[in-house]
């Protein structure tokens, strides 16, 4: 699933591509994805140019001066750009063409993306109850402990919630507790504030590697469809339950936490 380095370096290899190019016409092959595409969507961005492209949490937004395409990449979703007339393949659901005879094509097997419109001036539901950005300064160590004082649910499961800090997937919760030495089974409520400034700083640490990894080793801006194989052979956790822990050695555990696979080492994270 591409988590959110992957939809950052999405958008970035997306940007001298699709800048300040102007949509010539939009062609949906299929009415759905995940729901429903608005039906006047292709006129609504037929004529118009690209401002600009942001992402918020997993989001991204293609920005034009009458509003934005509000586009997520779901499970498998994937975005190229390729010459007008390039034969379409399964699951090529979406082409916005472009005025540099180019189309920007969105390929999703398994259709848990989206694609919305957002009117200038609105914020889609989708995005009005998120959390901050990780990397910016909202999200830090003070904001974790003072939302997360009388709560039980296990850390792990409180820093993946969305309202408290968008984008930290599961592979990214369990690399930063393991780095700031947290068990994921501790309950947030009980989590000091030095280490919760240890978590958001090796939460942040670790995003911005994986964006800038993704960022020079993605060649073109084919989103990955897995596991972030580039990044796999630096985590700690991922996939590594029963190995040796990287700074014991003791093995790894590994079990469900709130419903999701998660590793961690026992000795090391308290
Ligand atoms: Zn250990």
């Amino acid at each position: 699933m591409p988590e959110l380095p992957e939809v950052e370096t999405t958008r970035r290899g997306l940007l001298p591509h699709v800048l300040r190019r102007t949509i010539t016409g939009v062609t949906l092959r299929r009415p759905d994805l995940r729901w429903p595409i608005p039906p006047d969507l292709p006129e609504r961005l037929a004529g118009r140019r690209i401002e600009a492209i942001h992402r918020r949490a997993k989001y991204l937004l293609l920005e034009t001066a009458e509003g934005s395409a509000l586009l997520h990449l779901g499970m498998s979703g994937s975005l190229r750009v390729l010459p007008a007339g390039t034969p379409v393949r399964a699951h090529d659901h979406v082409d916005l063409a472009l005025d540099d005879g180019r189309v920007l094509r969105f390929n999703d097997p398994r259709r848990f993306g989206c694609l919305l419109w957002q009117p200038p001036g609105d914020t889609h539901p989708l995005l009005r109850d998120l959390g901050p950005e990780p990397l910016s300064d909202a999200f830090d160590g003070a904001w974790l402990h003072a939302l997360s004082r009388g709560r039980r649910a296990p850390v792990k499961t409180f820093l993946m919630d969305q309202s408290i800090v968008v984008g930290v997937g599961n592979i990214y919760a369990a690399e930063a507790l393991f780095a700031a030495g947290i068990s994921p089974l501790r309950a947030a409520g009980r989590v000091s504030r030095p280490r919760y400034d240890a978590l958001a700083e090796a939460a942040k640490a670790i995003l911005a590697h994986a964006i800038a990894r993704g960022g020079t080793t993605l060649r073109d801006f084919i989103s990955p469809d897995g596991a972030p194989g580039y990044f796999e052979q630096e985590l700690s956790t991922y996939g590594r339950g029963g190995l040796p822990c990287r700074r014991c050695d003791r093995p790894l555990r590994h079990a469900l936490i709130g419903q999701r696979a998660s590793v961690w080492c026992a000795h090391c994270q308290r």
